[in-house]
């Protein structure tokens, strides 16, 4: 049986998140808020979730340009597999200081900075627009002449890394400090204090910073804030992942002249007004059920759905290749639907009631195509009584969630 062995990344990146917190429990740290874990979590599902079918392409790529375009011969050699390692870092650190400084990079950069907590969950707050962002900086590698096989495994270490660095429970680490990007370096990254912006873009190696002045030592009299200079007042799945590219469309649209909207698009994020943000927030983040207060029970249902979700990704992952496309794509819309379920319920938006609906939909498809005819009726007929009688079922579905 030809299996994904990299689906095992799942829980094992999920068994190191657990032991960070238990850590950070045990030093008395409260670095760990639920809501900002369950909203880190469902980013860094969707990522890999979309990245199941988008990743084969970024190999083709890569030997496309290596094929076509590569200046060197390349043949791996313990010489040119480190040499390797540090060009794919240093692509690195301008893709990231530039994702800091162009707006369109900043919109699929910006994700990762939202949390406002720090902690091994944060390092799953990658979008698949960083990933399609990044593989536009790496293509330099298969035109130096790297092949793709070099590049996709240097990927593998080099992406594993920067989980370690987003965590709180490790001091600085000795003589360390001066040659890797450790987690008091990402710290510093992460902090939207005044002397810390826009500081520490490296992913394995620091030397980048120092060498390119964007270097800044972590202090202890400081104490750090986390995320964005002006946070986001919302959980919402869609809007974490959107809101930018929202914002950039809205100023480009008030900008008069082509070269003032290409400024907006390439411009610095510092630049675009802070009031966009709260126009497009009162037209798209409506009002809420009712008050925003979560309970227990609420916090359960969403971490079941949230487990449901891990589990889902990691057999798909692990099965990839035994399944159709058509399997796959069902699969991956129902952990989408999910994870943007999840979202919502946190904001008791009005519209969950429905999304629940197209849900269940979407998970009796299968059934609906695949299996006889009394199964698909069933299902028709349930749907249909859910649809026309919304407010008696969205009455009992709120109080089930809510317990209100
Ligand atoms: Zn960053
Ligand atoms: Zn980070």
């Amino acid at each position: 049986m030809h299996l994904n062995w990299l689906a095992w990344a799942v829980p094992v990146f999920c068994l190191f998140m657990y032991i960070e917190y238990a850590v950070a429990r045990r030093q008395g740290k409260g670095t760990h808020g639920l809501h900002n874990s369950i909203s880190n979590v469902s980013i860094g599902i969707a990522e890999r979730l979309l990245d199941l079918f988008v990743v084969g392409s970024f190999f083709t790529f890569y030997r496309y340009l290596e094929q076509n375009f590569g200046v060197f011969d390349i043949k791996p050699s313990l010489l040119l597999w480190v040499l390797l390692f540090i060009c794919t870092d240093f692509v690195w650190y301008w893709y990231h200081r530039l994702a800091h400084e162009i707006n369109l990079f900043w919109a699929a950069h910006v994700v990762h900075h939202q949390s406002e907590d720090l902690n091994y969950t944060v390092s799953a707050r990658i979008t698949v627009f960083q990933a399609v962002l990044r593989t536009g900086f790496w293509s330099l590698l298969p035109i130096l002449g790297f092949p793709a096989e070099m590049i996709s495994t240097v990927l593998l270490v080099h992406g594993a890394y920067p989980f370690f660095i987003h965590t709180q429970t490790i001091g600085k680490l000795g003589i360390l400090e001066y040659i890797f990007v450790t987690p008091s370096h990402h710290r510093v990254h992460h902090a939207s204090n005044d002397e810390y912006l826009d500081k520490n873009y490296g992913d394995v190696l620091i030397i980048w910073d120092k060498l390119f002045g964007t270097f800044k030592r972590e202090e202890d009299d400081v104490e750090m804030q986390f995320g964005l200079t002006h946070p986001l007042r919302t959980r919402s799945f869609l809007w974490q992942h959107f809101h930018f590219f929202a914002e950039l469309l809205y100023e480009m649209r008030v900008a008069t002249g082509v070269r003032s909207k290409l400024k907006i698009l390439f411009g610095r994020p510092q630049h675009v007004r802070s009031d966009a943000r709260a126009r497009l927030e009162r037209i798209f983040l409506k009002s809420s059920v009712q008050s925003p207060e979560v309970g227990a029970r609420l916090n359960r249902y969403v971490l079941w759905q949230m487990a449901i979700a891990l589990i889902s990704l990691f057999a798909l992952i692990l099965l990839e290749h035994h399944l159709s496309v058509t399997h796959q794509a069902v699969v991956a819309i129902l952990i989408i639907l999910t994870l943007i379920n999840c979202g919502a319920i946190l904001e008791q938006r009005r519209w969950v009631y429905y999304l629940e609906v197209v849900r269940i939909h979407v998970a009796l498809l299968p059934t609906m195509i695949y299996l006889s005819n009394p199964l698909t009726i069933v299902a028709v007929i349930c749907l249909t009584i859910m649809l026309a009688l919304p407010a008696y079922f969205r009455k009992r579905y709120d109080r089930f969630v809510y317990g209100a």
